[in-house]
Order: C-alpha cells, then sequence, then structure tokens
C-alpha cells in the first residue's frame, strides 16, 4: 500500500495507476490530504470550504465502482480542487466576495459536470482574488492565501489558492481561471504549472464571467502530463457556451507521446527590458540556452505593441466586468441590504456592502469608459489597439513556432507590499494579459529558485489551439530539468 506522503506527493496520474493496481484507494488518497491541510493547510490558507463528509462519500462511491469494475475512467476517484468562481452543484460558490458569502450553486459548470463523468471527486473552494479581480489573492473577502515558499509572500492570483495547494501538496492538482494571467501568474510564483487555453477551447458555463471575452478556465499541475491530462478532460466544444470553438480537438496527452518536433522558439526584446528582475532575467535566458541545447532554434523577435496591454486590458476588462457584475444587485444575484426605502438605495446598499474596494474601482472604470462621450476614446479605441496587439503575434507566428518570456518580471512579492498602489499590482501582470487579448494559448513552467528561495517561471506562448506542441515543449524542458521537489512548510498542528 502507498504511504501517506506518496500519496500527497504524487501526480494525478501516478494516483490513478496506484488506484488501478489496488496500491491505494480514492478513500485513502482523500483522507490523505485531509491530513496534510490539517497539519499545514492553516499556513497557507488555499481552501475557503472544504466539504470532508461529501468528499469520503463520492470517494467511497468510486472504491465501489472501481471495485466492482466499473470505474468510469483511469481517474475516477482522483480528487480535483476548484477555484471558488467555477460552479459545483450544491457546493458554496462566493468567487471570494461579500455579496456571494451565502450563494450554493444550483448546478455544475460544463468542466465541473466533465471530470464528475470521468469520476473526479471535486475536492474543496480554492481562494481568489474576489470576482478574479487581482494578483495577489489579497482582494478576496477572506484571509489571503500564502506563498507555501514563503509564507510572507503572496501566492500571486488570482488563482492564488490553486497555486498555493498544488504547491504545498494540498491537493494533487486543480482548476483556476485566467483573464489576464490568472493561472500562470500564480503558478509561477509557487513553482507550478499553469496552462491558459486558446480561448474557447474550454467551456466558460459555469465560470462566474469577469471579463467575458478574455475568461478561460485552465489546469494547474506538478507535471506537464498531468496539465495535459486535465485539459483533456475540460476542453472540447459546449453549446452551452455561444464562444466555445465548435471543431474536434486533438487529445493533447496522445500529442505528449510523439516527439516534440523541436522548431524555433521567439525571443521578443520587450519581454527582456527595463523593470525585470536580473535573477528572473538570468534563469529564463538559461532556459533559451537550455532549449538551444536541444536542438530547438532561438530568434529574437519584436511585439513592439507590448507596451499597450496593460491599458488596453484595464479597459476592455473593466468594461466588462462592469456590465458583468449589473447582475449583483441584491434582486437577481449577491447580498441583498436590509430596510432599504426604495429601489435605487437597494441596488447602492447591496453592492456598496457587497464589493470590496478593488471590485468597485473596476466598476467605476468600466462604467465610465462605457459611458456616452467616453466610448469611442477608450473602449472602442481598446478594442482597435487588442486588434493590434494579435496582429504583432500573429505576425511572430509567421517566423517561430513558440515565443519563449518571463512570466512575470520578478518573483513573488509581499503579501501588502503592493495593496496600496493598484497601479504597481497592475503591472505584475504586464507579461501576461496581451495573451489574453489575443486568445493565444500560453503555459508558465518552473525553472530553478532565486537565491531566497523563491520560484521562478517561464512562458511559452503558442499559435491558437497549439495546446500539444506547447506541452510538448515543457514536456522537453521538464525531462531535463526536473524541478526542485517542494517548498519546505512549517508545522502548524
Ligand atoms: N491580475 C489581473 C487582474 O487583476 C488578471 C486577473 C485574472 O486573470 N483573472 O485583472
Amino acid at each position: 500500500m502507498m504511504e501517506a506522503p506518496e500519496l500527497t506527493n504524487g501526480t494525478a496520474l501516478c494516483l490513478g495507476r496506484a488506484l488501478h493496481e489496488g496500491t491505494t484507494s480514492a478513500v485513502g488518497i482523500c483522507e490523505a490530504l485531509f491530513t496534510r491541510i490539517d497539519v499545514v493547510g492553516d499556513t497557507i490558507d488555499a481552501y475557503l470550504h472544504l466539504d470532508r463528509e461529501r468528499i469520503l462519500a463520492e470517494a467511497e462511491a468510486s472504491d465501489r465502482r472501481r471495485q466492482e469494475g466499473k470505474a468510469l475512467s483511469p481517474l475516477d476517484g482522483v480528487p480535483v480542487a476548484i477555484k471558488d468562481n467555477i460552479a459545483s452543484k450544491g457546493e458554496p460558490l462566493t468567487c471570494a466576495s461579500r455579496s456571494l458569502a451565502s450563494f450554493v450553486s444550483p448546478y455544475d459548470a460544463t468542466v465541473t459536470e466533465r471530470l464528475r463523468k470521468a469520476g473526479c471527486i471535486p475536492f474543496g473552494r480554492l481562494n481568489l482574488d474576489e470576482f478574479a479581480m487581482g494578483s495577489s489573492t489579497e482582494n478576496s473577502s477572506r484571509p489571503p492565501t500564502r506563498n507555501p515558499w514563503d509564507p510572507s509572500r503572496a501566492p500571486g492570483g488570482s488563482s492564488g489558492g490553486s497555486a498555493a495547494a498544488v504547491a504545498a501538496r494540498l491537493c494533487p492538482w486543480a482548476l483556476g481561471s485566467d483573464t489576464g494571467g490568472s493561472i500562470r501568474q500564480p503558478a509561477a510564483f509557487c513553482g507550478v504549472i499553469g496552462l491558459k487555453p486558446t480561448y474557447g477551447r474550454v467551456s466558460r458555463y459555469g465560470l462566474v464571467a469577469f471579463a467575458s471575452s478574455l475568461d478561460q478556465i485552465g489546469p494547474v499541475g506538478r507535471s506537464v502530463s498531468d496539465v495535459a491530462t486535465l485539459l483533456d478532460l475540460i476542453d472540447g466544444h459546449d453549446p452551452l457556451d455561444s464562444t466555445s470553438w465548435p471543431e474536434e480537438l486533438r487529445s493533447v496527452s496522445a500529442a505528449l507521446r510523439e516527439p516534440a518536433g523541436k522548431g524555433t522558439l521567439g525571443i521578443p526584446a520587450e519581454y527582456y527590458g527595463e523593470g525585470i528582475d536580473p535573477e528572473v532575467r538570468e534563469k529564463v535566458s538559461s532556459v533559451a540556452e537550455a532549449y538551444r541545447k536541444m536542438g530547438y532554434r532561438i530568434r529574437e523577435i519584436s511585439l513592439p505593441r507590448t507596451h499597450l496591454a496593460v491599458p488596453t486590458y484595464y479597459i476592455v476588462a473593466t468594461a466588462e466586468a462592469s456590465s458583468n457584475l449589473a447582475r449583483f444587485d441584491g434582486v437577481r444575484y449577491g447580498h441583498r441590504a436590509e430596510a432599504a426605502g426604495n429601489a435605487v438605495e437597494l441596488y447602492f446598499r447591496s453592492r456598496g456592502e457587497g464589493f470590496g474596494p478593488e471590485v468597485k474601482r473596476r466598476v467605476i472604470l468600466g462604467s465610465y469608459v462605457l459611458s456616452s462621450g467616453y466610448y469611442d476614446a477608450y473602449y472602442k479605441r481598446a478594442q482597435q489597439v487588442r486588434t493590434l496587439i494579435r496582429d504583432d503575434f500573429l505576425k511572430a507566428f509567421e517566423e517561430v513556432d513558440a515565443i519563449l518570456t518571463p512570466t512575470t518580471p520578478t518573483p513573488a512579492f509581499a503579501l501588502g507590499e503592493k495593496t496600496g498602489d493598484p497601479l504597481s499590482m497592475y503591472l505584475a501582470d504586464i507579461f501576461t494579459i496581451a495573451v489574453n487579448l489575443a486568445g493565444l494559448p500560453a503555459l508558465s513552467m518552473p525553472c530553478g529558485l532565486t537565491k531566497e528561495g523563491l520560484p521562478v517561471g517561464f512562458q511559452l506562448i503558442g499559435r491558437p489551439f497549439a495546446e500539444d506542441r506547447l506541452l510538448r515543449n515543457a514536456a522537453a524542458y521538464e525531462k531535463c530539468h526536473p524541478f526542485p521537489d517542494q517548498p519546505d512548510l512549517p508545522v502548524t498542528a
């Protein structure tokens, strides 16, 4: 039988194999994770909610299916932790907002339903910045998640709970969402792998909308094969999402079994300039060198509109957010203020009490850029610049197969360091948000630790729907550069 450390350290695919061989059970895996959460979980605060009774009941049902030879898939019984903005029927769906503090989802998101069909067990609700707006989880209405490599630092955001839980071995893998970097930036800060799929590849049905033209759900894991497997489980056409890609997609885990195909990696000068931490630059440059040694060609390229990505994103994303969040008015959804004298007062007070400061800032900014008189100057213009940003990438892809950049300009910053300065927080996403504006797939891979022991991540950006190629490139790196295993966490219980 597998022992507890093997169960919590094991990748999802290892756990699936162990279940198949009968060296562990779904109940055994869940109990080992609960114990680990009891022992080190308080240091990290990754989970907002963990219904142990329901999880154990589902694990028992999975073990019974397997005993009867009726396992739903090779992964039947493997737990998956889920960011608390993705619906799971009968569980809280709070988006870490006071406005949804008591909301329970009446249905499953398409991704959750697909995981259940494979027998995977939804395992707890993970912390995030309120409505996925932020880069540190400090905008959560609950205590922030902490970085497992240094609990005084931020795990990144908004999927900070997902990345920290995977890094700290509080779950084998997890789902996050990425609107401007929310999977990749926390993955880089926590030393795990995170993938943002091509826009349209994964259904958004049941993902609480932040900015609908940018949002994508994606996997976070500790091995490239796990990330590929989780993507295969959740992707594919969904008639419930009108922006879902209608064509058949190739299995990315099958693609991993093929040779990497090498090819040319582009290095955009704009991502290596001012403001980047010297250790991050050095680590990511050695990744380029490693690829060169593996037989890839490296070519310098230019993405000249890179400097326009942050302002464009904060117009498009806030405009869409102001419209998406209109439904949390205390009538249709969300916290309802007591004793309001009339309807307008009810809206004002419900939203005023329910939303935190960053969400309010974005709703105000978004309403402003959409308002008559400013629409053409801001929103329409931003949409035009968005097309130019996408054109830069498509032009680059005429010469290169993928683009290699740092995921973030610095390693994890301290909790509290940027909370007083929203602009400096926005700049933490400078390398990730252009990808969302262009709708491209991109992943973050760990590439070592700084002298202070903090993880650094590199980003690979691909052509639309080239996740198979991106993951093969990532696997080639992983094979030669296994990442230093795991953070040393203080025991709290
Ligand atoms: N940090 C970015 C923001 O605050 C991106 C968030 C996200 O990808 N959900 O909007």
